[in-house]
């Protein structure tokens, strides 16, 4: 059980002490656990994994702009799992790598689905550092363009100030790789994170996505209109969109709309769904605004 204990240890954190307790033994052997089923739903069984998508509009012409894909895992005893349930276990063993793969190929492949049916909809896929250290993994995105017949500039990727922080030379030789393909990059959950402008100016960053801390408040929190407009106008300066992120009510859009953010994703506008459900809000979003 050693490797166990370690296991544990490490998750409490350097400079907390902590007495070993039978609960925490618990959550180790939960975490293996789960670590092994995720191992196996990836080698043998990924129709255990999903993609639900969130829609992005643009709240000015009420047009569906785009969507971001986000992972669900459908385990067989625990049921429908959220990303916050397992990506965190995912990048610690090393299995992100795998589910990172699955995630844009599922992603391509449910996108040309929508292509074939005559919906042309640019796709946001969420990616971890972890799998910007994988050289291979410009190889494997241009593999997937060319096998779907996706316009590179219809594949999104979404990262963290966090992977941009990254000094190693090879992370930065990915991204530029990447981007010489043709990919389009946004800066997740903009304003949660330290980066300088200074640094962030380094980075062919197309689009930074307003974190919904900052729109949870709106209106009347002073500080995050101040902190959504600095973002507005700072973006404005360096040629990239905005969107807000955790849109919820009528009056969170009208505070943003009137701030000049029109680009939004939220509860307001939809939840996320199957690839299924998606095509049909977008046909149905597209059929009012033709009739209005
Ligand atoms: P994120 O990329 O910032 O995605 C937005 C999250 O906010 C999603 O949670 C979405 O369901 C949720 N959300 C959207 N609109 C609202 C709203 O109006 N109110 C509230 N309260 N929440 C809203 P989800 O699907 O649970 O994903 C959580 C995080 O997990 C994502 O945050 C992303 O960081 C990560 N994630 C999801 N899919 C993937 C993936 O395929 N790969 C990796 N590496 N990470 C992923
Ligand atoms: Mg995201
Ligand atoms: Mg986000
Ligand atoms: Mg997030």
């Amino acid at each position: 059980h050693a490797d166990m204990a370690m296991y544990a240890a490490k998750e409490a954190g350097r400079d907390t002490l902590r007495y070993f307790t039978p609960e925490m033994n618990t959550q180790a052997m939960e975490r293996l656990t789960l670590e092994r089923d995720l191992r196996r739903a990836l080698q043998d069984d990924p129709a255990q994994l999903l993609l639900y998508y969130q829609p992005q509009l643009d709240a000015d012409s009420g047009r569906c702009i785009g969507c971001e894909a986000l992972v669900r895992w459908r385990h067989p005893l625990r049921g429908l799992m959220l990303p916050g349930e397992f990506i965190g276990l995912a990048e610690r063993s090393g299995l992100i790598v795998e589910l990172g793969r699955w995630v844009l190929a599922a992603a391509c492949a449910e996108q040309a689905g929508w292509a074939a049916a005559g919906l042309q909809l640019p796709v946001s896929v969420n990616l971890s550092p972890v799998q910007l250290e994988r050289s291979d993994l410009t190889p494997y995105v241009s593999g997937l363009l060319q096998r779907y017949q996706i316009t590179p500039g219809m594949l999104e990727l979404e990262l963290t100030e966090g992977a941009l922080m990254n000094e190693d030379v090879r992370h930065l030789a990915v991204f530029n790789a990447l981007m010489q393909l043709g990919c389009r990059f946004a800066l997740d959950d903009f304003g949660t994170g330290y980066s300088s402008l200074s640094r962030l100016k380094r980075f062919p960053i197309n689009r930074l996505k307003i974190d919904r801390a900052f729109v949870s408040a709106l209106p009347g929190s002073g500080d995050d209109e101040a902190v959504v407009r600095a973002t507005l106008s700072m973006a404005r300066d360096m040629g990239m969109d905005v969107v807000a992120e955790g849109v919820e009510t009528a009056e969170q859009q009208q505070s943003l709309l009137a701030m000049g953010c029109t680009q939004m994703q939220g509860y307001r506008f939809a939840r996320p769904m199957p690839a299924a459900e998606l095509y049909r809000f977008v046909v149905r979003l597209s059929q009012s605004q033709d009739a209005g």
